[in-house]
């Protein structure tokens, strides 16, 4: 059975109860204990900052050249708390179960309580930190709306939150970094995580400038390097986001939990060729003015496709706002999966709107028309601008006025690959099946279920940053303070350099003919084409055969120009690939054992009538983890957490009453 440490008592109780009765470190004890930190995203950051103000020394890694270069810098539409400040009737408890129920009912929910309870404290801590959330005339901070909720409660600093967050995390690292509690170690890549007895107690990164491999000791380990969306190639994370840490702990003994729970977006710019490496996101707040639509005619959905009119020659009543017709209480503010799903159901029908039939309608007409374009502006600006200066269309600029009603241009978009719900198992302690090994934000499992809420993967990051980890970690650390510093001149850092070393000669040594570019887009294909929005036995069977076959190209026919030596950014993606494939394998095997549809797991067998998710309870109420066996060709033990709830009621999610 797994141990997942879950604290007894109601679940409004269990953190308190935690807090009462946990180890704490003595302070004057906390400067013999090292700590490594891998990862300066909103999550790594806020939590090598606040190890380091408690008093613990911090080894933090990135491979930016700088920590405020992170990927959480593309967080634009805010993070949820449960202040309350409209007054619309928000709680802690409503956060925790729209979370809950957001994520299909596949949470934990022990873990979903407390970051709903710590939610509010985040706020606060960034606001000290001179956060510069959007504000009220008079003063307040202000709120808007995001998916999967009936209430306001996302904070947000314009279209640029989570950069914002980032500069506040960054500048209480700095000061940590002054103050000699923190080393920053930028452009170093995590490679291995070294285990001794039993426990984690290392790492060997590499040097990303020299090319040199490098070893670091420490009592515990953090992972902190976000999610695995990149396995798709085309996805709305940055580009260097990789799960090659993730993959390290795993190979380690770290067990993975449910990879299958991929998250698809609906509002990003849709693909418009095959020389594409990037999607680009158009945040979900856009949805709070924005509304969706296809037309209701074929026919005029077919000259959109041919080129021959335009979104703003077809008059209100000839569009099909299809998310407000099917689920009316929730209408364009539906979860991601839901709408996901609507969109692709709309284009697979033939109603798609662009050239290649993959895309539908996000319109800001109405608002405009009610609020003025400045209002619009004020909240939407940046993103507008973002949108024009990539299609070239500006969705704030007058199309067309029919009978007396003003049509502005609207956006195109479309689903794309955008965030991992999955990730490595962790415990209540968010420490991994690996003793002293911890992961933390997006890079973990933990709170989004089969599905995450809009605003809420900010929200996760740095409540396991500032609040959860900091608690959690000295558990492990209490029985430590005896153990020295260590040495990096072991048997198990020898033999885990010797193997990092060994695969990058490898990967250097096949001189074959394919881009590691050309290999990674290929995979893209495979998981899209099989493994993406709309899922089948016979499909994930037949990715499992390509991926076979994928695997065998990268070790035969992969070309890496350069040397070893120095840098070599060709190098760096050669070894984040060979994880993707594995990450890809996972996910399919993941998505093969749920025989059910849940969040953003759609296996087309299984789903009602009406085209909706239908989940399985009774057979899968559970957590997936999956175990390494030793070599990537074999395939990983499927090991199971059953989930266990106390204060909600587990149902078929309802977003239409
Ligand atoms: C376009 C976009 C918009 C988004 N908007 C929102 C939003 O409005 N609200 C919201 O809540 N969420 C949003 N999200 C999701 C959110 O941004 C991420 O889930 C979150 O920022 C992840 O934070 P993290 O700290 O876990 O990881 P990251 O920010 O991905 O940081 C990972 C860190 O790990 C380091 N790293 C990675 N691999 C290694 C390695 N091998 N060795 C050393 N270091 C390594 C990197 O250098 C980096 O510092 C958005 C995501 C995208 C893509």
């Amino acid at each position: 059975m797994i141990d997942s440490k879950i604290p007894e008592g109601p679940v409004a109780e269990k953190w308190t109860n935690y807090k009462a009765h946990q180890k704490l470190v003595n302070p004057a004890n906390k400067r013999r204990l090292d700590i490594i930190v891998v990862g300066t995203g909103l999550a790594g950051a806020s939590a090598a900052s606040t190890l380091g103000e408690m008093g613990f020394n911090v080894l933090n890694f990135c491979i930016q050249d700088s920590p405020r270069r992170a990927h959480s810098i593309a967080a634009q539409g805010g993070i949820n708390a449960a202040k309350n400040y409209q007054n619309d009737g928000d709680s802690v408890y409503r956060l925790f179960y729209d979370t809950v129920k957001g994520g299909d009912y596949r949470a934990r929910e022990a873990n979903v309580y407390r970051l709903a309870e710590v939610s509010n404290n985040i706020i606060d801590q960034c606001v000290a930190q001179g956060g510069p959330f959007a504000r009220e005339y008079g003063g307040l901070l202000a709120n808007r709306s995001f998916g999967g909720a009936q209430v306001s409660r996302t904070f947000y600093a314009k279209g640029q939150t989570g950069q914002q967050l980032l500069l506040g995390a960054y500048s209480s690292l700095n000061r940590q970094i002054q103050m000699g509690k923190v080393k920053s170690y930028n452009r170093y890549e995590m490679h291995d995580v070294v285990i001794i007895d039993g426990r984690a107690r290392g790492i060997i990164a590499r040097n990303l400038v020299t090319g040199k491999l490098e070893r670091f000791a420490a009592h515990a380990v953090v992972i902190a390097t976000g999610g695995y969306g990149n396995t798709y190639f085309l996805s709305t994370n940055a580009m260097a986001c990789n799960c090659s840490a993730a993959m390290a702990c795993y190979r380690k003994g770290a067990w993975f939990a449910n990879p299958a729970y991929v998250q698809i977006h609906p509002t990003c710019i849709p693909v418009h060729g095959d020389k594409q490496s990037k999607l680009t996101l158009m945040s979900e707040s856009l949805r709070n003015d924005g509304r969706i639509w296809v037309p209701k005619d074929i026919e005029d959905a077919k000259k959109l496709q041919a080129g021959q009119i335009k979104g703003s020659d077809i008059p209100e009543e000839n569009r099909d706002y299809y998310l407000e017709r099917r689920y009316p209480a929730f209408g364009n503010l539906v979860p991601r999966d839901v709408a996901s799903r609507a969109a692709k159901e709309r284009c697979d029908k033939g109603y798609g709107v662009n050239n290649t039939g993959k895309a539908v309608f996000l319109d800001f007409s109405e608002a405009i028309n009610r609020l003025g374009i400045d209002v619009i502006r004020q909240r939407y600006g940046n993103l507008f601008d973002m949108y024009e200066e990539i299609t070239d269309v500006n969705p704030g600029e007058l199309a067309n006025e029919i009978n007396g009603e003003k049509y502005y241009n609207p956006m195109m978009i479309y689903p794309a690959i955008h965030y991992t719900m999955g990730g490595i198992w962790v415990d209540y302690e968010l420490q991994t099946s690996v003793k002293g090994l911890f992961a933390i934000g997006e890079c973990n499992f933990s709170d989004h279920g089969a599905n995450r809420l809009g605003a809420s993967a900010l929200m996760q990051g740095l409540a396991d940053g500032y609040f959860v980890l900091p608690y959690t970690i000295q558990n492990y650390l209490s029985d430590q303070i005896t153990v020295p510093h260590f040495s990096t001149d072991t048997p198990e850092f020898d033999e885990a350099e010797k193997r990092v070393q060994a695969d990058l000669e490898h990967i250097m040594s096949i001189q074959g003919k394919r881009s590691v570019d050309s290999i990674h887009k290929e995979l893209g294909h495979i998981m899209w084409e099989y493994v993406g929005m709309g899922r089948t036995k016979e499909g994930l069977e037949t990715a499992l055969t390509k991926l076979k076959e994928l695997r065998h190209e990268f070790e035969t026919n992969l070309f890496v120009p350069g040397t070893i030596e120095g840098m070599n950014n060709e190098l760096d993606k050669a070894f984040r690939l060979r994880d993707f494939i594995t990450m890809g394998e996972l996910i399919a095997y993941d998505a093969l054992t749920r025989n059910e549809s849940c969040g953003g797991h759609f296996r087309e067998e299984y789903q009602t009538e009406e085209g909706e998710a239908k989940r399985d309870d009774e057979n899968f109420f559970y957590v997936q983890c999956w175990k390494y066996n030793g070599n990537d060709e074999t395939a990983p033990s499927l090991l199971k957490e059953p989930l266990h709830y106390e204060a909600i009621k587990v149902q078929t999610r309802n977003y239409k009453s």
